[in-house]
Protein backbone atom coordinates (compact mmCIF):
# COMPACT_ATOMS: atom_id res chain seq x y z
CA UNK A 1 0.00 0.00 0.00
CA UNK A 2 1.06 3.44 -0.83
CA UNK A 3 3.09 4.10 2.30
CA UNK A 4 2.36 8.06 2.54
CA UNK A 5 -1.49 7.26 3.38
CA UNK A 6 -0.72 3.71 5.01
CA UNK A 7 0.47 4.10 8.14
CA UNK A 8 -1.17 7.98 8.86
CA UNK A 9 -3.95 8.32 11.66
CA UNK A 10 -7.55 9.13 11.41
CA UNK A 11 -7.83 13.38 11.53
CA UNK A 12 -7.34 14.73 14.81
CA UNK A 13 -10.61 16.24 13.64
CA UNK A 14 -12.52 12.95 12.80
CA UNK A 15 -10.95 11.25 15.89
CA UNK A 16 -12.28 14.03 18.15
CA UNK A 17 -15.41 14.67 16.72
CA UNK A 18 -16.18 10.48 17.04
CA UNK A 19 -14.46 10.80 20.99
CA UNK A 20 -17.13 13.52 21.66
CA UNK A 21 -20.14 11.03 20.09
CA UNK A 22 -18.87 8.01 22.44
CA UNK A 23 -18.93 9.95 25.36
CA UNK A 24 -21.95 12.22 24.62
CA UNK A 25 -20.15 15.27 25.23
CA UNK A 26 -20.04 18.90 23.72
CA UNK A 27 -17.99 19.35 20.40
CA UNK A 28 -15.80 22.02 20.48
CA UNK A 29 -13.41 20.28 18.82
CA UNK A 30 -13.50 20.20 15.00
CA UNK A 31 -15.04 23.69 13.30
CA UNK A 32 -18.53 23.89 12.29
CA UNK A 33 -21.21 25.87 13.76
CA UNK A 34 -24.09 24.52 15.48
CA UNK A 35 -26.84 26.61 13.79
CA UNK A 36 -28.06 25.90 10.37
CA UNK A 37 -26.66 28.52 8.42
CA UNK A 38 -28.59 31.47 6.39
CA UNK A 39 -31.91 30.36 5.76
CA UNK A 40 -31.71 32.26 2.32
CA UNK A 41 -28.69 30.69 1.32
CA UNK A 42 -29.62 27.23 2.11
CA UNK A 43 -33.28 28.21 -0.08
CA UNK A 44 -31.30 28.73 -2.99
CA UNK A 45 -29.96 25.76 -2.77
CA UNK A 46 -32.91 24.25 -2.13
CA UNK A 47 -35.14 25.82 -5.06
CA UNK A 48 -31.96 24.39 -7.64
CA UNK A 49 -32.21 21.43 -6.42
CA UNK A 50 -36.31 21.38 -7.10
CA UNK A 51 -36.23 23.27 -10.54
CA UNK A 52 -32.20 23.51 -11.74
CA UNK A 53 -29.97 21.87 -13.15
CA UNK A 54 -28.80 18.50 -11.66
CA UNK A 55 -26.65 16.90 -14.29
CA UNK A 56 -22.73 17.46 -14.32
CA UNK A 57 -21.93 21.37 -14.33
CA UNK A 58 -18.79 22.70 -15.93
CA UNK A 59 -15.46 21.19 -15.21
CA UNK A 60 -14.74 24.85 -13.78
CA UNK A 61 -17.58 25.41 -12.09
CA UNK A 62 -20.29 26.81 -13.27
CA UNK A 63 -20.36 30.67 -15.21
CA UNK A 64 -22.32 32.54 -12.19
CA UNK A 65 -20.38 31.62 -9.83
CA UNK A 66 -16.75 31.82 -11.17
CA UNK A 67 -18.17 35.58 -12.18
CA UNK A 68 -19.67 35.59 -8.47
CA UNK A 69 -16.16 34.96 -7.09
CA UNK A 70 -14.16 37.40 -9.36
CA UNK A 71 -17.04 40.21 -8.39
CA UNK A 72 -16.64 39.24 -4.78
CA UNK A 73 -12.79 39.86 -4.35
CA UNK A 74 -12.78 42.92 -6.51
CA UNK A 75 -15.17 44.44 -4.30
CA UNK A 76 -13.36 43.29 -1.00
CA UNK A 77 -9.83 43.40 -2.34
CA UNK A 78 -9.31 45.06 -5.15
CA UNK A 79 -8.50 41.88 -7.01
CA UNK A 80 -9.07 42.01 -10.68
CA UNK A 81 -9.68 38.11 -11.96
CA UNK A 82 -10.58 36.80 -15.15
CA UNK A 83 -13.60 34.76 -13.97
CA UNK A 84 -13.12 32.58 -17.09
CA UNK A 85 -9.08 32.02 -17.11
CA UNK A 86 -8.20 32.90 -13.24
CA UNK A 87 -11.33 31.45 -11.30
CA UNK A 88 -12.34 27.61 -10.81
CA UNK A 89 -14.62 25.65 -8.15
CA UNK A 90 -13.64 22.83 -5.90
CA UNK A 91 -15.81 20.72 -3.98
CA UNK A 92 -14.23 22.04 -0.64
CA UNK A 93 -10.83 24.44 0.32
CA UNK A 94 -9.27 20.40 1.28
CA UNK A 95 -9.98 19.42 -2.51
CA UNK A 96 -8.35 23.10 -4.09
CA UNK A 97 -5.48 22.40 -2.04
CA UNK A 98 -4.79 18.64 -2.56
CA UNK A 99 -5.19 19.84 -6.83
CA UNK A 100 -2.82 22.87 -6.35
CA UNK A 101 0.03 20.92 -3.92
CA UNK A 102 -0.11 18.09 -7.04
CA UNK A 103 -0.01 20.82 -10.08
CA UNK A 104 2.64 23.24 -8.60
CA UNK A 105 5.56 20.51 -6.36
CA UNK A 106 7.58 18.50 -8.57
CA UNK A 107 9.54 15.30 -7.33
CA UNK A 108 12.54 16.85 -5.50
CA UNK A 109 11.12 20.53 -4.83
CA UNK A 110 11.01 21.44 -1.88
CA UNK A 111 8.02 22.79 0.24
CA UNK A 112 8.12 25.36 3.21
CA UNK A 113 4.94 24.92 5.28
CA UNK A 114 4.51 27.09 8.82
CA UNK A 115 3.81 24.99 11.76
CA UNK A 116 0.87 24.53 13.68
CA UNK A 117 -0.17 23.38 9.95
CA UNK A 118 -2.78 22.05 8.84
CA UNK A 119 -3.19 17.77 8.66
CA UNK A 120 -3.70 17.68 5.03
CA UNK A 121 -0.81 19.35 3.62
CA UNK A 122 2.06 17.31 4.29
CA UNK A 123 0.85 14.16 2.97
CA UNK A 124 -0.11 15.94 -0.23
CA UNK A 125 3.23 17.03 -0.67
CA UNK A 126 5.07 13.73 -0.16
CA UNK A 127 2.79 12.16 -2.75
CA UNK A 128 3.69 14.56 -4.95
CA UNK A 129 7.51 13.76 -4.11
CA UNK A 130 8.11 17.21 -2.28
CA UNK A 131 10.14 17.68 0.56
CA UNK A 132 8.66 19.77 2.84
CA UNK A 133 10.54 22.45 4.74
CA UNK A 134 9.13 23.05 8.38
CA UNK A 135 9.21 26.57 9.23
CA UNK A 136 7.89 26.76 13.71
CA UNK A 137 5.90 29.40 14.47
CA UNK A 138 6.05 30.47 18.09
CA UNK A 139 2.77 31.07 20.67
CA UNK A 140 1.90 33.18 21.72
CA UNK A 141 1.95 35.95 18.23
CA UNK A 142 3.22 33.39 15.69
CA UNK A 143 4.31 36.08 13.45
CA UNK A 144 6.79 35.39 10.87
CA UNK A 145 10.15 36.40 11.03
CA UNK A 146 13.13 37.20 8.50
CA UNK A 147 15.71 34.90 10.23
CA UNK A 148 13.31 32.17 10.27
CA UNK A 149 12.72 32.59 6.54
CA UNK A 150 16.08 32.98 5.89
CA UNK A 151 16.77 29.34 7.38
CA UNK A 152 14.59 27.82 4.75
CA UNK A 153 14.24 29.43 1.60
CA UNK A 154 17.17 27.57 -1.07
CA UNK A 155 17.16 27.67 -4.80
CA UNK A 156 15.71 24.27 -4.35
CA UNK A 157 11.92 26.21 -2.94
CA UNK A 158 9.51 25.45 -5.08
CA UNK A 159 6.32 26.50 -3.30
CA UNK A 160 5.45 27.86 -0.10
CA UNK A 161 2.26 27.06 1.59
CA UNK A 162 0.73 29.10 4.00
CA UNK A 163 -2.29 29.64 5.82
CA UNK A 164 -3.68 33.09 6.97
CA UNK A 165 -6.27 33.35 8.86
CA UNK A 166 -3.81 31.03 10.72
CA UNK A 167 -5.84 27.98 12.23
CA UNK A 168 -5.63 26.52 14.24
CA UNK A 169 -3.43 29.87 16.02
CA UNK A 170 -6.11 32.06 15.36
CA UNK A 171 -3.52 34.72 13.63
CA UNK A 172 -4.62 37.33 10.98
CA UNK A 173 -1.33 38.29 9.60
CA UNK A 174 -0.51 41.98 9.14
CA UNK A 175 0.50 43.53 5.87
CA UNK A 176 4.44 43.57 7.29
CA UNK A 177 4.73 39.57 7.37
CA UNK A 178 2.88 39.18 3.98
CA UNK A 179 5.65 42.20 2.64
CA UNK A 180 8.22 39.92 3.89
CA UNK A 181 7.21 36.09 2.75
CA UNK A 182 6.17 37.77 -0.86
CA UNK A 183 9.94 39.35 -0.87
CA UNK A 184 11.36 36.04 -0.42
CA UNK A 185 8.74 34.34 -2.83
CA UNK A 186 10.06 36.48 -5.33
CA UNK A 187 13.65 36.15 -4.63
CA UNK A 188 13.85 32.72 -5.04
CA UNK A 189 11.44 32.18 -7.31
CA UNK A 190 8.66 30.50 -5.53
CA UNK A 191 4.89 29.96 -6.03
CA UNK A 192 2.68 30.78 -2.56
CA UNK A 193 0.09 28.46 -2.53
CA UNK A 194 -2.57 30.68 0.53
CA UNK A 195 -5.16 28.49 2.38
CA UNK A 196 -7.21 31.66 3.07
CA UNK A 197 -10.35 29.85 3.52
CA UNK A 198 -10.90 31.84 7.14
CA UNK A 199 -10.68 35.17 4.79
CA UNK A 200 -13.66 36.59 5.92
CA UNK A 201 -13.98 35.64 9.55
CA UNK A 202 -11.75 38.50 11.01
CA UNK A 203 -12.54 40.39 14.16
CA UNK A 204 -11.85 43.59 16.12
CA UNK A 205 -11.79 45.57 12.71
CA UNK A 206 -9.00 43.81 11.24
CA UNK A 207 -9.04 43.16 7.40
CA UNK A 208 -7.70 40.32 5.64
CA UNK A 209 -5.53 40.95 3.38
CA UNK A 210 -4.71 38.38 0.46
CA UNK A 211 -1.46 37.24 -0.76
CA UNK A 212 -1.84 37.71 -4.14
CA UNK A 213 -2.97 41.61 -3.87
CA UNK A 214 0.89 42.37 -2.72
CA UNK A 215 3.27 43.52 -5.35
CA UNK A 216 5.16 40.98 -7.25
CA UNK A 217 2.47 38.02 -6.23
CA UNK A 218 -0.12 38.53 -8.22
CA UNK A 219 1.08 35.53 -10.75
CA UNK A 220 2.75 33.29 -8.51
CA UNK A 221 0.04 32.97 -5.94
CA UNK A 222 -2.74 30.07 -5.80
CA UNK A 223 -5.58 31.88 -3.41
CA UNK A 224 -7.61 29.26 -1.83
CA UNK A 225 -11.24 30.06 -0.60
CA UNK A 226 -14.17 28.24 0.52
CA UNK A 227 -17.61 29.04 0.56
CA UNK A 228 -18.47 26.73 4.00
CA UNK A 229 -16.08 28.68 6.33
CA UNK A 230 -17.66 32.36 4.42
CA UNK A 231 -21.37 31.11 4.85
CA UNK A 232 -21.09 28.57 8.16
CA UNK A 233 -22.32 26.16 6.25
CA UNK A 234 -18.62 23.53 6.17
CA UNK A 235 -20.73 20.52 4.89
CA UNK A 236 -21.23 21.75 1.33
CA UNK A 237 -17.52 21.24 0.67
CA UNK A 238 -17.51 24.35 -2.10
CA UNK A 239 -14.22 25.86 -2.83
CA UNK A 240 -12.70 28.15 -4.92
CA UNK A 241 -9.12 28.49 -6.65
CA UNK A 242 -7.98 31.92 -8.14
CA UNK A 243 -4.73 32.00 -9.95
CA UNK A 244 -3.11 33.47 -13.05
CA UNK A 245 -4.24 31.39 -16.14
CA UNK A 246 -0.62 29.28 -16.43
CA UNK A 247 -1.36 28.41 -12.28
CA UNK A 248 -5.28 27.53 -12.61
CA UNK A 249 -4.53 25.32 -16.20
CA UNK A 250 -2.53 22.90 -14.54
CA UNK A 251 -4.72 23.01 -11.64
CA UNK A 252 -7.69 22.38 -13.80
CA UNK A 253 -6.24 19.53 -14.53
CA UNK A 254 -5.35 18.17 -11.78
CA UNK A 255 -9.03 18.87 -10.41
CA UNK A 256 -10.71 17.13 -13.50
CA UNK A 257 -9.45 14.08 -12.26
CA UNK A 258 -10.07 14.20 -7.98
CA UNK A 259 -13.99 15.65 -8.00
CA UNK A 260 -13.98 16.65 -11.52
CA UNK A 261 -17.26 18.87 -10.70
CA UNK A 262 -19.07 20.40 -7.59
CA UNK A 263 -22.97 20.03 -6.45
CA UNK A 264 -24.16 22.61 -9.33
CA UNK A 265 -27.23 23.60 -6.86
CA UNK A 266 -24.96 24.47 -4.38
CA UNK A 267 -22.67 26.07 -6.36
CA UNK A 268 -25.71 28.75 -7.76
CA UNK A 269 -26.80 29.10 -4.26
CA UNK A 270 -22.98 29.89 -3.04
CA UNK A 271 -23.15 32.39 -6.67
CA UNK A 272 -26.46 34.05 -4.77
CA UNK A 273 -24.58 34.17 -1.06
CA UNK A 274 -21.33 35.97 -2.28
CA UNK A 275 -23.45 38.84 -3.81
CA UNK A 276 -25.21 39.73 0.45
CA UNK A 277 -24.37 43.43 1.24
CA UNK A 278 -21.42 44.09 3.01
CA UNK A 279 -24.04 43.94 6.30
CA UNK A 280 -24.21 40.31 6.48
CA UNK A 281 -20.57 39.76 6.38
CA UNK A 282 -19.48 42.41 8.80
CA UNK A 283 -22.44 40.92 11.13
CA UNK A 284 -21.38 37.35 10.87
CA UNK A 285 -18.12 39.14 12.05
CA UNK A 286 -19.45 40.74 14.97
CA UNK A 287 -21.77 37.77 15.98
CA UNK A 288 -18.75 35.16 16.00
CA UNK A 289 -16.83 37.62 17.39
CA UNK A 290 -19.29 38.11 20.31
CA UNK A 291 -19.30 34.03 21.00
CA UNK A 292 -15.73 34.27 20.82
CA UNK A 293 -15.64 36.59 23.84
CA UNK A 294 -18.39 34.62 25.64
CA UNK A 295 -16.03 31.92 25.61
CA UNK A 296 -12.88 33.68 26.19
CA UNK A 297 -14.23 34.97 29.24
CA UNK A 298 -15.65 31.94 30.75
CA UNK A 299 -12.30 29.96 30.50
CA UNK A 300 -10.42 33.02 31.83
CA UNK A 301 -12.87 32.79 35.52
CA UNK A 302 -12.09 29.24 35.18
CA UNK A 303 -8.59 30.18 35.48
CA UNK A 304 -7.56 28.99 31.52
CA UNK A 305 -4.71 30.93 30.38
CA UNK A 306 -6.34 32.23 26.81
CA UNK A 307 -4.74 33.80 24.22
CA UNK A 308 -6.41 36.47 21.68
CA UNK A 309 -8.50 35.37 18.76
CA UNK A 310 -7.69 37.41 15.58
CA UNK A 311 -9.71 35.66 13.95
CA UNK A 312 -11.24 31.63 12.63
CA UNK A 313 -13.68 29.67 14.91
CA UNK A 314 -11.25 29.26 17.05
CA UNK A 315 -9.27 30.44 20.35
CA UNK A 316 -6.64 29.32 22.15
CA UNK A 317 -5.43 28.56 25.99
CA UNK A 318 -1.76 27.80 26.81
CA UNK A 319 -1.95 25.05 29.81
CA UNK A 320 2.01 25.86 30.76
CA UNK A 321 1.07 28.38 33.28
CA UNK A 322 -0.73 26.12 34.94
CA UNK A 323 1.29 23.55 36.16
CA UNK A 324 -0.76 20.66 34.86
CA UNK A 325 2.03 18.46 34.16
CA UNK A 326 -0.14 16.84 31.56
CA UNK A 327 0.45 17.46 27.54
CA UNK A 328 -2.34 19.17 25.44
CA UNK A 329 -3.15 15.65 24.20
CA UNK A 330 -3.92 13.92 27.49
CA UNK A 331 -5.57 17.03 28.48
CA UNK A 332 -8.06 16.64 25.94
CA UNK A 333 -8.85 13.05 26.23
CA UNK A 334 -9.35 14.02 29.74
CA UNK A 335 -11.78 16.41 29.52
CA UNK A 336 -13.48 14.83 27.22
CA UNK A 337 -13.92 11.85 28.95
CA UNK A 338 -14.12 13.48 32.73
CA UNK A 339 -16.25 16.84 31.54
CA UNK A 340 -17.82 15.67 28.16
CA UNK A 341 -16.33 18.53 26.22
CA UNK A 342 -14.25 18.16 23.05
CA UNK A 343 -11.19 19.79 21.69
CA UNK A 344 -8.05 19.51 19.77
CA UNK A 345 -4.78 19.49 21.12
CA UNK A 346 -2.55 22.01 18.63
CA UNK A 347 0.20 19.54 18.96
CA UNK A 348 -1.28 17.67 16.47
CA UNK A 349 -0.71 20.50 14.13
CA UNK A 350 3.16 19.84 14.26
CA UNK A 351 4.99 16.92 12.77
CA UNK A 352 8.22 17.68 15.16
CA UNK A 353 9.23 19.82 18.15
CA UNK A 354 5.63 20.12 18.39
CA UNK A 355 3.78 22.82 21.18
CA UNK A 356 1.95 20.53 23.50
CA UNK A 357 0.72 23.15 25.86
CA UNK A 358 -1.84 24.49 23.66
CA UNK A 359 -5.49 23.77 23.20
CA UNK A 360 -7.69 24.93 20.31
CA UNK A 361 -11.68 25.40 21.28
CA UNK A 362 -14.08 26.13 18.58
CA UNK A 363 -16.78 28.97 19.81
CA UNK A 364 -18.95 29.24 16.76
CA UNK A 365 -21.81 27.77 19.15
CA UNK A 366 -24.91 28.50 20.50
CA UNK A 367 -24.56 30.81 23.79
CA UNK A 368 -26.27 27.41 25.17
CA UNK A 369 -24.15 25.22 23.91
CA UNK A 370 -21.19 27.42 25.43
CA UNK A 371 -22.67 27.92 28.74
CA UNK A 372 -23.06 24.15 28.92
CA UNK A 373 -19.35 23.53 28.09
CA UNK A 374 -18.31 26.48 30.54
CA UNK A 375 -20.05 24.93 33.24
CA UNK A 376 -18.81 21.20 32.39
CA UNK A 377 -15.24 23.09 32.40
CA UNK A 378 -15.64 24.89 35.86
CA UNK A 379 -13.61 22.57 37.68
CA UNK A 380 -11.32 21.21 35.38
CA UNK A 381 -8.08 22.67 36.36
N1 LIG B 1 -11.06 22.81 9.21
C1 LIG B 1 -11.74 22.11 10.26
C2 LIG B 1 -11.07 22.38 11.59
O1 LIG B 1 -9.97 22.86 11.62
C3 LIG B 1 -11.76 20.62 10.08
C4 LIG B 1 -12.15 20.12 8.74
C5 LIG B 1 -12.06 18.62 8.70
O2 LIG B 1 -12.38 17.96 9.67
N2 LIG B 1 -11.61 18.11 7.60
O3 LIG B 1 -11.63 22.05 12.60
Amino acid sequence: MNPVFADLPVTVFEAMSQLARDNNAINLGQGFPDDPGPEDIRRAAADAVLHGNNQYPSMMGIPELRQAVAKHYAHWHGLNLDPMTEVMVTSGGTEALTASILAVVEPGDEVIVFQPVYDSYLPIIRQAGGIPKLVRLEPPYWRLTEEALRAVFTHKTRAVLFNNPLNPAAVVYPREDLELLARFCQQFDAIAICDEVWEHVVFDGRAHIPLISIPGMRDRTIKIGSAGKIFSLTGWKVGFVCAAPPLLRVTAKVHQFLTFTTAPNLQVAVAYGLGKSDDYFLQMRRDLAVSRDRLASGLKSIGFPVIQSQGTYFLTVDLAPLGLNETDEAFCRRIVTDYKVAAIPVSAFYEEDAVTSVVRFCFAKKDATLDTALERLSDAV
